[in-house]
């Protein structure tokens, strides 16, 4: 068969699928998006966006309202290390407001959507057809436990440790300009101020998260309004490559380390462009390489973060050590921030 809907169908209307309809609208192929939520489509998620990542999505078009933050800051115990980002703040947005942002974009750039869940997905030598759609080319950014993944027989696994996260937004006022990382024994707090008198606080942790493991940020916390949980998890998916003829893997559906970073949504933008240009170069089996170019440094420094706070000896040490090397702990921010 040798006509086709689409050039490209993109599944999951989130950041990673979004962004990569945007750059493939860049080089004038035709899109269709499949999501089945109506927006603005929220997430578990700490919000914050990487200068790096930021910039790419200004640079598509898509500049959401949100809070400047000017680097990160670990913090336990009284004890805070804090680095500035060399280029420019990163900026905390919430994830409906940056799901309307992008959706409007796409849409403006000629994108079709279709409201559905892709369940399976069939391709031969010359396109591939999902949700009754049949394209060259077929994109999932279906998330962290995606579908497509699996339809396509790539294989994933949950790796260890297996940590899971939650966020709740707090109506007070933002009390920093740093995204603040509150370490206690048994979890993260990720708090990012997203709007002037809204913050979001992402707990990440092995067990079921309590906000009394951070009894500062509990009392700044004390009697505000707050909006319901939302969780996900294991975090960590080990997935076995990106490509299978004619379907690529894009943002947490391609594989994910540990929320730790604050990376996922600027990984995912960047792995949108790295996608379009293996597509559009007609060679599909490129991505895999590019993606762990692109993905290379979130990884490791992740990874090795992760697995060195998980004895409780060394976790202990996080903040103390950062403090105490500055050079080496804003080294590990601009890496991120990148
Ligand atoms: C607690 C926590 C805190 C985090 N904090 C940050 C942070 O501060 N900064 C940051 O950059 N990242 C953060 N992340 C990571 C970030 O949320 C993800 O990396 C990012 O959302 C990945 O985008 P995505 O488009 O790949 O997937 P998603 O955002 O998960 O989007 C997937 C989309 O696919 C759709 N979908 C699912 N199944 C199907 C199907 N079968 N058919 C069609 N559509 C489907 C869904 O409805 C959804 O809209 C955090 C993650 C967690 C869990």
């Amino acid at each position: 068969m040798t006509s086709y809907d689409a050039d490209l169908l993109v599944v999951g209307g989130g950041p990673g699928g979004l962004a990569t309809a945007l750059h493939a609208r860049r080089r004038g192929l035709s899109v269709v998006v499949v999501e089945p939520r109506d927006g603005p489509v929220d997430k578990a998620c700490g919000e914050g966006l990487m200068p790096g990542g930021l910039s790419e999505l200004t640079a598509l078009g898509v500049d959401p309202a949100g809070m400047p933050f000017r680097g990160i800051a670990y913090v336990s115990d009284r004890r805070r290390a804090q680095a500035r980002f060399r280029n420019g703040p990163g900026r905390g947005v919430r994830r409906t407001t940056l799901h309307a942002a992008l959706e409007a974009r796409a849409k403006q750039q000629d994108t079709e959507w279709i409201r559905a869940r892709v369940t399976a997905v069939e391709q031969d030598a010359g396109g591939v057809t999902a949700a009754g759609v049949r394209a060259k080319w077929l994109v999932a950014a279906d998330g962290l436990h995606s579908t497509v993944r699996r339809a396509v027989g790539i294989t994933a696994r949950a790796g260890t440790p297996r940590r899971y996260g939650v966020r709740r937004h707090f109506r007070v006022p933002a009390w920093s300009e740093f995204v603040e990382v509150h370490w206690s024994r048994w979890g993260e707090a990720y708090v990012t101020p997203v709007e002037p008198d809204l913050v979001g606080v992402a707990i990440l942790s092995r067990g079921r998260p309590d906000l009394a493991w951070f009894p500062e940020l509990e009392r700044r916390l004390a009697g505000a309004d707050r909006g319901p949980a939302r969780g996900c998890g294991p975090l960590r998916q080990v997935v076995s490559r990106r490509v299978a003829g004619r379907v690529l893997l894009v943002g947490d559906a391609a594989g994910y380390e540990d929320a730790l970073t604050g990376e996922g949504i600027s990984l995912a933008v960047k792995q949108a462009a790295a996608v379009i240009d293996a597509i559009a170069a007609d060679a599909p089996a490129s991505y895999e390489a590019a993606w762990h170019r692109v993905t290379r440094d979130y990884r490791w420094l992740t990874r090795a973060l992760v697995l060195a706070s998980a004895p409780p000896l060394t976790r202990r040490a996080v903040v103390p050590v950062s403090t105490l090397l500055p050079p080496a702990f804003r080294w590990g921010v601009n890496i991120l921030g990148s």
